[in-house]
Formats: structure tokens, sequence, C-alpha cells
């Protein structure tokens, strides 16, 4: 097959929130960078980012940085790596000034400083008080980030690959040497060599039935690291956020609850005060999923079939909803056909970030099983696991996530590449043959099955085995199913075998690509035998510090089956300052 060669020194396979800062950063050194996507950049997920940004910039009340470290590390379960979070809380002040320089367009305060909404989790004085920490422009921050990032990206000449499609990593002797990608629209595979390759391709949430996640977001990234035999960290810990509209699943952000919104059940009864009296409807996400769960198994769910609860925000007046929440009224008279300012939003817990991906340091250098660098790779965004999140993310921590480590990564790559070779090496035939022969077989498949019949099971599989309450039985049950699912991947057929905006094409890739890390979310839940944050079994009710405060590292080989091993959470902090607010969290 004849390919289209590139070189560069650096490549950004993604072009969301987390890959244009990165490639921002790196064009504006005397590197050479590329920016891959396999959508138009502004179509990436992080448009859809409702709620905000989080950063102790303390516009509207006292707040500090080390307050945030406090809730981040808690909110995580303590699962997250404390140099991580140090590094993104200290940072964060710092990240968004820099992005309100570059244009975004934040919603003000009376003075003109950025406007700052409560949000879940976020408290002041180590959990006293509620802390104003989430900067917003208005309900619509992702879409006000990503346009100011992909102007900046153009005006600093960052070459883009548009609607190219990314299939595999490619390595030399353990190192990252470039990706292999299939152009949609000239319909040729090009290979893209370089020095280093930065992973910023998302998260997996269309692994499940009901999502927030736009269709493309099938973490392509992550299955590549996986075919590469390098692990994927913390995978069983994917967050429901309390509300999804029941029915659609589109998001109504937290920002909601934040502005003054607030849950009841069938009796018409604010029920949040009674599984978290003191942060009550702003509790962390896990806490009201689980609540919103409790009250429907308990007979009290709104509705006909008595499966979901009511959000009001009719009593925050037409004119908060018009100036903070303009989109969440029209997407809730879209989806829901309810009028905001009269009605209450019918609402269920439905699939919205996944905690863990690709591991890396705070470097945001990918590490392997042995904990140790593999040569030139790194991971930013919700595809990797930095581990800033733990068990559970604070909402508006993952847009700071994009934006601290994104920048960072572009510093580390080129730090890594002061002294850079000055070629770049010949790629052996057999790596390039494995990655096309994978391809064209999915191409040319002509089995019996339809790819979308799999589709459609794998997602209601992980909906209902792998869902916010968990056990033994149930997810053996999915490992079971999804075996089977993989295995029947082998005999698809396929309608279309161009080469040329082939969609049936690109959708089986990112269906394979969701297999693989499907059944790496199964077998690490069902591996870890305790309760903490987002991953709440029936039948180990109790967070187990002595056995499980370690983070899990799962492999999937090509014929479906697992290799596991642990490694420890960093509870060290970068700096002594931080030691007794790591502390406190500890032992809150
Ligand atoms: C509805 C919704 C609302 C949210 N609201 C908030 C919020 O208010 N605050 C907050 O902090 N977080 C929020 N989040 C979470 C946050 O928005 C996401 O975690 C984050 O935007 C992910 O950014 P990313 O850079 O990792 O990837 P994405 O924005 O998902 O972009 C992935 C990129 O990778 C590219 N790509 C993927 N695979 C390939 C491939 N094979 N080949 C080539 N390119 C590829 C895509 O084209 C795309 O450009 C929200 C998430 C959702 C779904």
């Amino acid at each position: 097959m004849d390919l289209v060669k590139h070189e560069h020194d650096v490549l950004v396979v993604g072009a969301g929130g987390s890959g244009l800062r990165a490639s921002m950063g790196l064009s504006q050194s005397d590197l050479s960078v590329a920016c891959i996507s396999k959508v138009f950049p502004t179509r990436s997920h992080t448009v859809a980012a409702q709620g905000g940004i989080s950063g102790a910039l303390g516009n509207m009340g006292e707040d500090d940085w080390r307050w945030h470290m406090y809730d981040t590390v808690k909110g995580s379960d303590w699962l997250g790596d404390q140099d991580s979070i140090e590094y993104m809380c200290k940072n964060a002040v710092e990240s968004i000034i820099e992005l309100e320089h570059y244009g975004v367009p934040f919603s003000r305060t009376e003075e003109g400083k950025i406007y700052q909404r409560p949000f879940g989790g976020m408290t002041t004085e180590y959990g006293k008080g509620i802390a104003q920490r989430t900067c917003a422009a208005a309900d619509r921050t992702g879409h006000a980030i990503l346009h100011t990032l992909y102007t900046q990206s153009l005006k600093n000449e960052v070459d883009f690959f548009i609607e190219y499609f990314v299939i595999d990593l490619l390595f030399e002797d353990g190192k990252c040497v470039g990706v292999l990608a299939w152009c949609l629209e000239d319909g040729k595979i090009h290979l893209f060599q370089s020095h280093m390759v930065i992973l910023a391709t998302g998260g997996y949430g269309r692994a499940y039935l009901s999502s927030t996640s736009a269709h493309t977001c099938t973490g392509d990234g992550n299955a590549m690291v996986l075919r590469a035999n390098l692990p994927l960290q913390d995978m069983e810990f994917i967050q429901f956020h309390p509300t999804g509209i029941y029915g659609a699943g589109c998001l109504i952000t937290e920002g909601a609850r934040g502005e003054g919104g607030y849950l009841t059940n069938s009796d018409g009864e604010r029920f949040m005060p009674k599984y978290a009296p003191n942060a009550k409807d702003l509790a962390s996400r896990d806490v009201v999923s689980r609540a919103i769960q409790m009250e429907v198994n308990a007979g009290r769910g709104v509705g006909a079939e008595k499966d979901h609860a009511h959000l009001h925000l009719e009593h925050l007046g037409h004119e908060t909803i018009n100036e903070r929440l303009p989109g969440i009224a029209e997407t809730a008279q879209i989806f829901a056909g309810v009028d905001v300012t009269k009605e209450p939003i019918p609402i269920i817990p439905t699939v919205h970030y996944n905690m863990g991906g690709t591991p890396t340091n705070y470097n945001t250098e990918v590490l392997n099983t042995e904990n140790s660098v593999v040569e030139g790779l790194m991971a930013i965004g919700e595809g990797a696991c930095v581990s800033v999140h733990g068990a559970n993310r604070l909402g508006s921590n993952s847009l700071l996530d994009l934006i601290v480590f994104g920048r960072s990564a572009a510093d580390r790559a080129i730090e890594v590449l002061k002294d850079k070779p000055k070629s770049h090496p010949n790629i052996t035939s057999s790596s390039i043959d494995k990655i096309i022969s994978r391809f064209e077989t999915i191409k040319n498949a002509n089995g019996d099955i339809n790819p979308s019949e799999i589709r459609d099971t794998m997602q209601r599989t992980m909906q209902r085995y792998a869902p916010v309450y968990r056990d033994q039985e149930t997810m053996n049950k999915g490992i079971e199913i999804m075996k089977g699912l993989f295995r029947d991947f082998e005999n698809i057929k396929l309608s279309d075998s161009s080469m040329i905006w082939n969609t049936d094409l690109a959708e089986t890739l990112e269906l394979n690509n969701l297999l693989y890390q499907s059944l790496a979310t199964l077998y690490s839940a069902s591996e870890r035998k305790e309760t903490r944050g987002a991953h709440a079994r029936d039948d180990f009710p109790e967070r187990d510090d002595e056995n499980w405060l370690k983070h899990s590292l799962v492999s999937v080989t090509d014929d479906g089956e697992p290799t596991y091993n642990y490694k420890d959470v960093v509870l060290e902090t970068l700096t002594d300052e931080m030691e007794t607010v790591a502390l406190k969290a500890r032992t809150y």
C-alpha cells in the first residue's frame, strides 16, 4: 500500500481543549508540530462543556489553592495522586488568567472580574464553607474555551490535519515513533513520523447507552495504548452525572444547582438534605447520583415508571435563567419539552466522565506497568489518567485538567526534545504491516453480524452490568457477554469497503476501540473489592484502605484476556508546604 509520508517533531492527536492547548504551547517553540483530529477541532466534545473551569481566583469571596487541593483529594476519595493534584491546583489561577488573555469571554462580576459560581464538592477553609470557584462563560464555557484556543492555534500556525482518523501508534524498539492515520477525504493512509506523540483523544462515554458525551467519544487513544501492550489505569471509575435529561441523556450542568436548583422525589420532597446535610444538592456527583438511585429504589421515583427525579429551576426567575443558564433552558425545551421557568426537568444519573485512562506522571509522560516512562509518548485530557480525579472527579476540574496539563505537556516535550535527533528512524515494515492488516481485515469484513448490533448490545451491557451500583454476580455476567461480543467482532460484515468518507468503517473502528475499553472497565471493576468514589459495590459497601488504596492497571490482549497489576497512590506532595493539607484531607 502506498503511504503518504509526513515528518514532524511532535504530533498531537486530538483537537479538544487539551490537544489544542498543547499544540498552541508547542507552536510557540521552534519544534514543528502537527495536530491531527478525526473531527473539525471546534466539534470536539470540549465544546459541550457547560458549567465552567475551577481555580482559586478568589473573585467572589476568599479562596486559596490549598483549599482547592484539599477538596480535590477528598473528592477523589483518596485515590488521586497528590503530586499531580498539587501541581494542578497551584497552576490553576495562572492558567485561567492566561485563557482570559487569549480572549475567552468569561462572564463578569459587577467590578469586571471573572464571574465564579459554586460547584459540588468545592469548599473554603478545608470543608467549612461553600466556595465560589468555578469560572464560567454563562453555561457555554467549553464552547468559549475551545473556539478561543482554535483561533489562537491558527494564529500561531499549528499544522492541522483535520478529518484524519488515527488508526494506531507506531513503535520501534519500545519507543513511540509516530502514527498511521486514514484521511477520510482522500481515502489514503498517511504515515506520520515524530519524536513525540501526545495523545489527547478524550473519553469513551459511548461505551454506555445513556451518556452525555458526543458520539465521537470513543477513547480511541486508550485502545491504541492497549493494543501496544501497555496498561490502562483505574478504568473501573466511571462518573455518572446526576442530572442527564431523562430519556435523552443530554446534560443539565451542575451549574444549574450551583445557581440554586434543587431535586425532588415523587412526594415533592427535597431529598438531598437527608443524604448530605451540609452540601445538600451540591454534594459531589457520586453522592447525588446514588441518592437519586436510592429514592428510585425506595419507590419514590417520579414519572410513570417511577424511575427518575425532578430538578427545579422555576424559583430562580426569568432573569437569572436568561443570564446564567440560557443553554439549559434551551436544552430542556428541546429534549424534555419543559419550560424551566414553569415546571421541573425530569432527570436521571447518566454516564458523564471517565476517571480512568492512559497512566501518566504529572509531566504527562505515559507510564508502563513497571511505572517507567514510555519513550516518545505522552497523554493528556480525559483519555489520560494523570490521576488528579482519582475515584471521582469534581465538577469543573476537567476543563482545568485539560488546560494545566495541556500546557505542561507542551513544556515537557520542549524540554525532552532539547537535543532532538536530527532524523527520524527507519520504520520496519512489520510494525506498519500489522496495523494495515488489522485495518484491511475490518474494512473487508464479510461475516454475518452487523456491527451496529454489537454496538447496541455492548452499550446495553455496560449500562446494565457496570452501573451505578455493582456486585460480583452482575459484573461476571457483564464480562461473559462482553467477551462474547469481542469474539463476535471477528465475524462482522461491513456494507461499504471504499476508502473515501466511509463512515461505516470509521464507526466500526470506533466500536472495536470501545470493546477493548468496555472489557478493561469490567475487568478492573470486578477485581476491586471495595466501594470507593464512583465505584459503588453492594457486596463490598465500605472503602478498604488497607487492601485497596492503590491504582488498578489492566491490559487486554487481542484475544480479550486481562492482565492485572497494581501500583501505589502517590500520597507525597510536591512540596513540604502541602504536607499538612494532604494530611488534613487524609484524616478528615
Ligand atoms: C456534556 C458535557 C459537559 C461537560 N461540562 C464540563 C464542565 O462544565 N466543566 C468541566 O471541567 N468538564 C466538563 N465536562 C468534561 C470535559 O468537557 C471533558 O472531559 C473534556 O472536554 C475532554 O477534553 P479532551 O481534550 O480530553 O477531548 P475531547 O474534547 O473529547 O476531544 C477529543 C479529540 O480527539 C480527537 N480524536 C479522537 N480519536 C481520534 C482518532 N482516532 N484520530 C484522530 N483524532 C481523534 C477528536 O477529533 C477530538 O478532537 C463535560 C463533558 C460533557 C460530555
